[in-house]
């Protein structure tokens, strides 16, 4: 998987304050965007990782704006926790293991 890795992201803490989370990683096109966990902390994760990959792939699926569009509309829709992405995401974690 080819992918970047951006720590102390703006766009990551937004989404932290957002989801009231001590940390987040979330995916941007190719770019994994971390606030309040390190590059180390995160890569040894494998669950974690699995997870943000799997959004790459959505991107990569979709393209970059249509992919935002419709998690957005997904997230109004039923909310975070039952979006069908990030079901998708949470699937990519077990399937590792
Ligand atoms: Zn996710």
């Amino acid at each position: 998987m080819d992918y970047k890795i951006v720590e102390n992201s703006s766009f990551a803490r937004v989404a932290r304050m957002v989801l009231k989370s001590d940390n987040v990683a979330m995916v941007l096109g190719k770019s994994i965007h971390l606030s309040g966990v390190t590059k180390e902390v995160f890569l040894k994760n494998k669950a974690w990782l699995a997870h943000e990959c799997c959004h790459i792939r959505q991107f990569q699926q979709y393209g970059f704006f249509k992919f935002l569009w419709l998690y957005l509309v997904e997230s109004i829709k039923v909310g975070y926790y039952q979006n069908k992405f990030e079901v998708e995401a949470r699937q990519a974690e077990t399937e590792l293991s």
